[in-house]
């Protein structure tokens, strides 16, 4: 009889009692908005933004609306307005060309290798297309960052990092989101951390923290934040930069304050899992295993592999099966955006580009969501029934 996965792709752990705790005062005393406290008073979001700053070594810190929010706010203070053209990943997930669209500029996108890092060729290549790029970290695989910054550097290039999925992520030590100007974060439930919705924004550059910091909605009391420059490098922004509200609220940055400090935790526990899934599928006929360079320190909160080069109906032959019994895949590769996934050619708003080796790699990546919820003998079964279904499929080939 064949096994059968009865577990939810979808279901993240219950917050802690210390994030339930912090919410509950917050919603007993009421000051909800980040700007309403009292004489003294030290705001949740303002505790958030500082605490993220010092874990993340950054100098200052901003926190948002969300992630794609971050994004969008990251670009407008580095100077991106519309028209301009913005180096982005042609395999990420739509918020990333949703937010340079929201600028009016144009996505320039950049082709993905097999190990699903951005081609720091074909980077290198377009690198006098673009004054920025704007680089997602996508599925948690990181390029290396060593080298993306000297081609970037030597371009001229601003870096954007979208650590989405590379909170609590580094590469050669050097933690995610500090290679690049900007590091932009989502706390979206389905990320590493979670308030429902939320972004976070570290930088350590006085001007661009100053504009960003304006841009989200500070009005004039930008002096409550506790991670932010001094009044004088507001004096010089200030009234040249426009309100676009999204900042972030008390009540989840209270939530928030206490899963950062459960981070590294996560992440061992992410990665326990991830491990597992892995050498399951290690040498299953047709399917590759993505290499995760000894450099880099990745959160597996979600798992990759390819079915490169098979015809399209057989990857859905695997993905129908695998769904019949529980696991739930996700493809690249299909025409039509489905859910979360969607590929670069789908986003009509940007100008049609022309990327056979993205194409190739796209039509064979298989996408699985890691949740906590998940047990090691969950993740040990469902790498038995991925690795059965491809192999059947692939003996019928
Ligand atoms: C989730 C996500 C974002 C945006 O985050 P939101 O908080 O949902 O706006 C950006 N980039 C990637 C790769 C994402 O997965």
């Amino acid at each position: 009889m064949n096994e059968i996965f009865s577990g939810s792709f979808t279901q993240q752990e219950p917050l802690s009692e210390a994030a339930i705790a912090a919410a509950l005062a917050v919603m007993r005393h009421g000051r909800l908005h980040r700007y309403n406290v009292e004489p003294g008073e030290l705001g949740e979001a303002a505790l958030l933004e500082q605490e993220f700053a010092a874990q993340m070594g950054a100098r200052y810190c901003l926190a948002v609306a969300s992630g794609g929010y971050a994004l969008a706010t990251a670009m407008r203070a580095v100077g991106v307005t519309a028209g301009d053209a913005v180096l982005t990943n042609a395999f990420t997930l739509a918020p990333v060309p949703g937010a340079i669209a929201s600028l009016g500029a144009k996505p320039v996108f950049v082709d993905v290798t097999e190990d699903l890092v951005i081609d720091l060729d074909d980077l290198a290549a377009k690198a006098g297309q673009a004054r920025v790029l704007m680089l997602s970290h996508m599925r948690g695989h990181l390029c290396d960052m060593d080298r993306l910054m000297q081609i970037c550097d030597a371009a001229g290039i601003t870096v954007i990092e979208d650590c989405a999925h590379t909170m609590g992520a580094s590469w050669n030590g050097v933690a995610s989101g500090r290679h690049g100007a900007i590091g932009c974060y989502s706390c979206q439930t389905y990320k590493h951390v979670n308030s429902g919705e939320g972004g976070l924004l570290i930088t350590d550059d006085e001007d661009i923290a100053a504009r960003a910091i304006m841009l989200s909605g500070s009005y004039m009391l930008f002096e409550r934040h506790l991670a932010a420059p001094d009044p004088a490098v507001f004096d010089r922004i200030k009234y040249d930069t426009p309100n676009i509200s999204g900042r972030m609220d008390n009540l989840r940055a209270a939530i928030l304050r206490p899963q950062l400090t459960d981070l590294a935790t996560q992440v061992e526990r992410w990665n326990t899992r991830y491990r597992c899934i892995e050498a399951g599928l290690q040498n299953t006929p047709g399917l590759q295993v993505i290499h995760r360079p000894e450099a880099e320190v990745y959160v597996g909160s979600s798992i990759q592999f390819l079915l490169l080069d098979w015809a399209a109906d057989k990857v859905q032959d695997v993905i129908r099966r695998c769904g019949a019994r529980g696991v739930e895949l996700k493809w690249f590769g299909g025409a039509e955006p489905v859910a979360f996934t969607s590929r670069y050619d789908s986003w009509r708003y940007a100008s049609q580009q022309n990327l056979p080796q993205s194409d190739r790699i796209l039509a064979g990546i298989v996408d699985m969501r890691v949740p906590l919820t998940f047990s090691l003998e969950d993740c040990a079964l469902i790498a038995r029934i991925i690795r059965a279904e491809t192999s059947a499929v692939f003996q019928s080939k």
